[in-house]
């Protein structure tokens, strides 16, 4: 590797470390970097959204608990305060031969050493008429989409609303509560119908069985219809302005708006560039966080799967990966060993139920729905947005449409 450290005023530019994708571990390295600097190094961040939403404060945007400045970094101000470049596009492929990033609009960016932290989609590209749905992500697309529904209901409140959410896992689950719970301020409840569409015989497989059980009763109390063991195979415009939600069963279900929240899948040029991968088409890392075929690359969050030590796509994951991160960039840029990272296996959850109270979800363990969970998660999350408070909005910045919140 080219790099020459320099501690003069005027540091020679020799190494370039290039990060894609503002997600939280890339959120978190910016901010420590900005602490502890290397000099001689030109850092570039390549990010397609200018506001980073923080994904644990997300649903409670939903339900309008929080304004949309405090559950979204702004990754101008962050990158200035990490010394970094900031590119304002999204990248479309690496030529691994070249070590060079892809950019839709920009010229290729040369990289010595890449860390890719771009996250997840919801996996719908193999159902006829998903097209017509509104995917959970990209969250700038997600959010467009829900305050233009948010003043549809806004502006007639006499009219019945329909919606389906497809995908009852933690994302689907929190969503229905928290939508519900913000269109219910907007519509009388009795206007208002949700269906959850989830393929599996009980919601959020993969946490603790009082902790599905409590949810299902939340939902089914608040008169949300859960459809189990239904697997969406086709959604297709109707008329009246709508979808029609298609199951293998035959069931058939009218909404005006279908939500879709499915199990989180890669952006095919990942496994297409030549990076080694999952059988899902993530980033294989091992405990360095390096790719398992190119050590030169990093990957962290739901993009990257660390083979030796799998976990759920979670934000809490991604954040945890930060601090390890950061540290190994560092060292490998200084050439010195990289250190070993093991996440943990049981990590608290903390859903909330879009009423004020949270449900508390460890492994086997779960506990609630109550408000001081709730209070202690908003504390943990405020706590963690506060960490970014030198990269707040400024004046200048353009503002993006934020719907408001509580209305
Ligand atoms: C409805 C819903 C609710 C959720 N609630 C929670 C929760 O309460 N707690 C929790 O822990 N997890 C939650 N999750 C999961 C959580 O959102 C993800 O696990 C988390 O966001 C992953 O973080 P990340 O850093 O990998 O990527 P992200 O947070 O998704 O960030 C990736 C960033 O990269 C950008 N990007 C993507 N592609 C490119 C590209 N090609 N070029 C440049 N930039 C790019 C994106 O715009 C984005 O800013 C929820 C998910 C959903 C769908």
């Amino acid at each position: 590797m080219k790099h020459t450290i320099t501690h003069s005023p005027f540091p020679i530019i020799s190494f370039n470390l290039v990060l894609i994708g503002g997600g939280h571990s890339h959120a978190i390295a910016l901010e420590l970097w900005g602490s502890n600097p290397l000099p001689g190094v030109r850092l570039v961040l390549i990010t397609d959204t200018p506001h980073a939403p923080y994904s644990g404060m997300l649903p409670g945007y939903v339900a309008g608990f929080y304004t949309f400045d405090e559950c979204h970094i702004h990754l101008p101000n962050l990158a200035k305060f990490a010394g970094a470049e900031l590119i304002l596009d999204r990248a479309i492929g690496l030529d691994l031969e070249n070590n060079r990033v892809l950019c839709a609009k920009s010229p290729p960016i040369p990289f010595d050493l890449l860390s890719i932290d771009i996250g997840s989609t919801p996996q719908a590209s193999h159902i006829p008429g998903a097209e017509y749905t509104i995917p959970a992500k990209p969250v700038p697309q997600f959010l467009d989409r829900w305050h233009e529904l948010l003043e549809t209901a806004r502006q007639n409140p006499d009219r019945s609303l329909s919606l389906g959410i497809v995908g009852g896992g933690a994302g689907g689950v929190e969503l229905a509560l928290n939508i519900q719970s913000h269109l219910h301020r907007l519509v009388p409840p009795q206007n208002l119908a949700l269906h959850l569409f989830h393929r599996g015989g009980e919601l959020m497989e993969g946490h603790a069985a009082p902790v599905r059980l409590r949810l299902q009763r939340i939902l089914v109390e608040r008169g949300v219809r859960i459809h189990l063991g239904e697997t969406v195979n086709g959604i297709s415009p109707v008329e009246a302005a709508g979808v029609r939600v298609a199951c293998e069963s035959g069931l058939t279900v009218t909404c005006d708006r279908a939500f879709w929240v499915t199990q989180a899948s890669a952006p095919p040029w990942v496994s297409e560039c030549g990076l080694s991968t999952d059988d899902r088409g993530f980033i294989a890392v091992g405990e360095t966080l390096q790719s398992l075929s190119h050590p030169r690359i990093f990957a962290t969050g739901d993009i990257a799967t660390m083979v030796a030590h799998p976990r759920p796509k979670a934000g809490v994951f991604a954040v945890r990966q930060g601090k390890p991160l950061v540290k190994n960039l560092q060292a490998a840029v200084l050439g010195k060993p990289l250190q070993r990272y093991i996440p943990q296996k049981n990590l608290l959850a903390l859903i909330g139920t879009g009423d004020g109270k949270a449900i508390a979800s460890r492994g086997n363990w779960g506990f609630g729905p109550t408000g001081w969970l709730w209070c202690g998660k908003d504390r943990i999350d405020r706590a963690f947005m506060a960490r970014f408070d030198h990269a707040k909005i400024t004046p200048e910045t353009p503002e993006p449409d934020r719907g408001s919140p509580n209305s």
